[in-house]
């Protein structure tokens, strides 16, 4: 479970980026995190993962309070959730098959296992004939289904996709919608944030932000 209580985020000298906010995400639960650009969606997903810090309020994740954890604590967190963030992109030096091994490698698996699980992912996402491509081969939507394998190699429990779709032509963001899905029809939370009205149209549960602040639907007058 993923739980907000009264959470207010500010970055210094800066708007204030979510203002007293409670929610709760129930365990094995897809979620979607709407709202225009500039709403707090990333630093919702980024309180979830502790890569950023409450200002006030707590963020717990199966009861634990993720903006108090220490350095070591912060390793075991991490390994429960699976990160689809933007600003991480595939290494382009390596194939597509080693991009999706290096979470596993990173935790002390061995190379034949690696590569075994990383190959299980990728048949998941539809990628196994690219496992040995290139990343910048493949379109932005494959590329997508890449950082997807790679953030649930690991087999965590939750998965946090920041604008997953962002930048694709419709075919490429229902491929990218529905391997999520199905690792949500696994038993996994899936926690997806996105500016596209269109595809928000066919979710389920929709938490809809507009300037920090909760709001029970697409804030009207919003532009994406
Ligand atoms: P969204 O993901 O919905 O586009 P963000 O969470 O990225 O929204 O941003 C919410 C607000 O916080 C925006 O006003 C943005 O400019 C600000 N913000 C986000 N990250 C930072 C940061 N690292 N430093 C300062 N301000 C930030
Ligand atoms: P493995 O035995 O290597 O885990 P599977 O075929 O059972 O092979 O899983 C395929 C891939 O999907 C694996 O890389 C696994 O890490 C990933 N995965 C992550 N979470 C789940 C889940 N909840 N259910 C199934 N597979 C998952």
């Amino acid at each position: 479970m993923i739980e907000f209580q009264h959470v207010t985020k500010r970055y210094a000298r800066e708007a204030t980026a979510l203002a007293d906010i409670s929610l709760e995400i129930a365990d094995g639960e897809m979620v979607f995190l709407a709202g225009p650009s500039g709403a707090g969606k990333s630093t919702l997903l980024k309180l979830i993962a502790a890569i950023e810090r409450p200002t006030a309020g707590a963020v717990r994740v199966n009861g634990q309070d993720v903006g108090k954890l220490n350095r070591s604590g912060l390793p075991y967190l991490r390994r429960n959730l699976g990160l689809i963030l933007q600003q991480q992109r595939l290494l382009q030096d390596r194939t597509v098959l080693a991009n999706v091994m290096l979470p596993l490698l990173v935790c002390g698996a061995s190379g034949s296992d690696a590569e075994r699980r990383a190959r299980a992912a990728l048949d998941r996402v539809g990628l196994l004939d690219k496992a040995l491509a290139a990343p910048l081969s493949l379109s932005g939507g494959e590329q997508q289904r890449v950082a997807i394998a790679r953030a649930i190699v690991n087999r965590p429990k939750i998965i946090l996709a920041d604008e997953p779709t962002a930048n694709l032509d419709r075919e490429s963001a229902n491929l990218v919608l529905d391997a999520l899905r199905s690792f949500h029809g696994a038993g996994v939370t899936c926690v997806v944030s996105s500016h596209d009205e269109q595809i928000l149209g066919a979710a389920g549960r929709v938490i809809y932000l507009k300037h920090g602040q909760l709001t029970d639907h697409w804030p009207s007058g919003a532009s994406a």
